[in-house]
């Protein structure tokens, strides 16, 4: 802990923590030595860990990255959190990220820019997004692992830009309750780490039934590091020919052809599969998840959390919604609300909202017909591209930017779990990830997967 809390002093850098909680730390950790001496070694006993901003936790600042929640001090933990304290974990302090967790680059959040701590020549690189500060904060060793959220990929990308783990479990596997809402039917905590061991270890904690989420599954949580054998002889590996999109660069059709090899040479069977609709899975997402948070956003009135805009004489309630949320959210945020706005009106709604929950069936019916064949995991590229340069997606060009989820958000609609994993480097030495989706419930198996990839 106290080795952590040095290096984060001098990581400013990097904008990856924007609260630290030292003494919170100190305690958890003295707590932890007594938990030891008492011969109690739970299973996350004295490790000191970031918890991405977007997870409510008691009494420490939490803001989702965002203005509008100024202020804002919870008076209740999330349950992640509280099941990570319980197991022993230390909290080192808040982790940037992108504001509300809309982006692919953390470049929304109102404390700024994330740095990722990999470099080519002078271009400074972003982290991904939307949990960009965990990602760069793990990458740096300024902590063990950290929490995230992934909506449409942002474990996952992050992960793969930073050359760390990170694995979205089947939605319903974590609880949402007490962290902040962006697409209710999407979003899923996971952990971000340094190795599949640690991801397995700290998923195990992250996991389990809360009769506080109505969406929580009751189901058992298996042993998952127990479940690492590394003997992956027979499973049937999908290759979705569909992932293999237009434009494809070489380097990343190699990275996947030699995840490939590499799951064959461990006795795994290699199979051809489609997935047909997976070429709607962005547009579907891109409605969805905005719809689901110009909901979920609405709360943000200026009357019960943080930020309220200073009032002019003689304005009225509607002033005051109106500018406390043209103040408090940024632009992205705003994109969204306006567009979940449009696609849930009286007018368009069957036309944009209902066709993509459809096209959503779809795609999970994909992904069940191909489990359904025998098919026990499948492996994709992560992202498009190595991670890029802070500020080279315009930010008037949104779809440049939603394009980086375009491997991520299938998983996401259908409710799998999935991961990342490093799997080698670009050309100019940044790494690269591979992705495995597995089927529901099955994450002992697919970190099993993942592991012979390491
Ligand atoms: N990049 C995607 C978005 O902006 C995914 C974000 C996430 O997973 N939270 O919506």
């Amino acid at each position: 802990t106290e080795a952590c809390l040095s290096v984060i002093e001098g990581s400013g850098a990097l904008n990856a923590f924007v609260h630290n909680t030292p003494e919170i730390a100190r305690a958890q950790a003295k707590a932890a030595d007594a938990r030891l001496a008492a011969g109690d070694a739970p299973a996350m006993c004295g490790l000191p860990i970031g918890i991405k901003d977007l997870f409510c936790t008691k009494g420490v600042a939490t803001q989702a990255a965002s203005r509008i929640l100024e202020g804002f001090t919870p008076e209740y933990e999330s349950t992640i959190t509280a099941k990570l304290f319980d197991a022993g974990s230390v909290m080192l302090g808040k982790l940037n990220m992108d504001e509300f967790a809309m982006g692919s680059s953390n470049e929304t959040s109102v404390y700024g820019d994330v740095v990722n701590p990999w470099k080519v020549d002078d271009r400074t690189l972003t982290p991904g997004g939307s949990s960009g500060g965990s990602a760069s904060a793990v990458a740096a060793d300024l902590c063990l692992a950290a929490t995230g959220t992934d909506t449409g990929g942002s474990i996952r990308q992050p992960a793969a830009f930073t050359g760390i783990v990170g694995i979205k479990p089947t939605y319903g596997r974590c609880s949402r309750w007490g962290t902040v809402a962006f697409a209710s039917s999407l979003d899923q905590a996971g952990p971000m780490t340094k190795s599949v061991r640690d991801a397995a270890m700290m998923l195990e904690v992250m996991c389990g039934h809360d009769a506080k989420d109505s969406t929580s599954a009751d189901l058992a949580v298996p042993n998952f590091e127990a479940m690492l054998t590394g003997d992956i002889k027979g499973k049937k590996i999908g290759i979705p020919k569909e992932y293999r999109i237009d434009g494809i660069s070489a380097e990343i059709a190699k990275l996947w052809d030699d995840g490939a090899a590499m799951l064959r040479d461990a006795g795994a069977e290699i199979v051809d599969i489609s997935l047909p609709h997976t070429k709607y899975a962005l547009p579907a997402y891109y409605v969805i998840a905005p719809a689901e948070a110009s909901s979920n956003l609405a709360r943000y009135d200026g009357v019960r959390y943080g930020h309220r805009a200073k009032l002019a004489a003689g304005d009225g309630i509607d002033d005051m919604y109106e500018k406390t949320r043209a103040e408090g959210f940024g632009h992205e945020v705003q994109r969204r609300v306006m567009v979940g706005t449009y696609v849930l009106s009286a007018g368009f709604y069957d036309a944009y909202y209902n066709r993509a929950r459809r096209v959503r069936t779809l795609i999970k019916q994909d992904f069940e017909n191909v489990f359904a064949q025998g098919v026990d995991a499948i492996l994709t590229p992560a992202t498009p591209s190595a991670a890029f340069g802070l500020g080279e997606m315009s930010e008037s060009d949104p779809i440049q930017m939603y394009l980086n989820d375009v491997f991520t958000v299938t998983v996401n609609l259908a409710g799998l779990p999935g991961i990342s994993v490093p799997a080698g480097l670009s050309s100019e030495g940044l790494p690269l990830g591979l992705q495995l989706i597995g089927k529901p419930w099955e994450e002992g198996d697919l970190l099993n997967i993942a592991h012979s990839l390491e």
